[in-house]
């Protein structure tokens, strides 16, 4: 039997109705929601990326700005923005898009982010509290799976997760969201032995990687739900993208499984604004 597979963009459209109706909300309180994105340099697929969050938030009626600095921006330049966002009343998000160009320090710009306005939930503070089982805003795609696991019903208690890739944006806080909901996780990386062993131990197998189509059907316990979180160029094509699971095959073994493209990827721009609009609210009180 075939895998069922998780709709991403179905489950994106639910999160983002539900923001809509919370915008519309606020608003009706005399609260706009507003999300400030910053992209420095000329990174196509940041440009990309950017551009749609922009949108995504104005469309869901926030205020909505998206700040375009030169490559040639200095690191004073950009941390004199980041306090301007900061002390700005109308701005409950800021968004600083990575990868910056070289020269430019990523964790010294998340540090000057207030806390509170921490959309990206990258923030130390942020991600202490995640570990310390406190209220804050959480990385947007491990959230976004989480947010996926439940519109499918799967609840991790007591499952053994195993997530492979161990980066701060998505492996380290997708353990941490696991481990909260009392799941047994298992965290993977590079150096792993008998990859393929512990991934077959898994209930629900989490692949943050970046490497195209490496978790076979191999690697999937029979019945299992598995996450793609990978998003790679497929070489030869120009706009094709694949996950880091091998979907076809996977899904001869899996229980439930989410296709690259319209599984996670979907779900991050959705998280990014509800994280908006808590951080709105965590801000005023309302
Ligand atoms: P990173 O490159 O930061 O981390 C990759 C992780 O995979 C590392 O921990 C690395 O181990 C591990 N890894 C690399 N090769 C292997 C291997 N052969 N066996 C086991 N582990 C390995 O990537 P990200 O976490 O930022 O992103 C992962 C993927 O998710 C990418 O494809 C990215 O594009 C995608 N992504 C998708 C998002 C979405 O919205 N859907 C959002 C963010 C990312 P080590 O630590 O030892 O180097």
């Amino acid at each position: 039997m075939r895998a069922g597979v998780i709709d991403g963009k179905q489950v994106a459209d639910q999160v983002r109705e539900e923001v809509a109706r919370e915008v519309a909300a606020l608003k009706e309180r005399g609260l706009t929601p507003g999300l400030a994105v910053v992209l420095v340099g000329d990174d196509p697929a940041s440009q990309v990326y950017t551009a749609n969050k922009e949108r995504t938030a104005r469309e869901l009626g926030m205020h909505s700005v998206l700040h375009r600095l030169p490559a040639t921006t200095s690191q004073d330049e950009l941390a004199e923005l980041v306090t301007k966002l900061n002390r700005d009343p109308a701005i409950h998000g800021i968004l600083v898009q990575s990868p910056l160009p070289e020269g430019l320090d990523m964790d010294a710009v998340v540090r000057l982010i207030d806390p509170l306005k921490d959309v990206d939930g990258f923030h130390p503070e942020n991600v202490g509290r995640l570990w310390l089982g406190q209220e804050g805003l959480v990385p947007c795609t491990p959230a976004g799976v989480m947010r996926l696991l439940d519109a499918y019903d799967v609840d991790p208690r007591g499952k053994h997760a195993v997530i492979v890739g161990r980066s701060n944006i998505v492996g380290k806080p997708m353990a941490a969201l696991l481990l909260a909901r009392h799941a047994t996780v298992t965290i993977c990386h590079s150096r792993t032995r008998d990859l393929a062993e512990t991934c077959r131990r898994a209930d629900i197998l989490v692949a943050a990687v970046g490497r195209l189509q490496m978790i076979t059907k191999e690697y999937i316990k029979p019945g299992a739900v598995v996450i793609d979180v990978g998003i790679n160029p497929v070489p030869g094509y120009k706009r094709r993208i694949r996950g880091d699971v091998d979907f076809d095959g996977a899904a001869e073994v899996a229980g439930l499984i989410t296709p690259v493209p319209g599984g996670v990827g979907p779900m991050t721009i959705a998280m990014l604004m509800a994280n908006t609009v808590k951080a709105a609210r965590m801000q005023t009180g309302m």
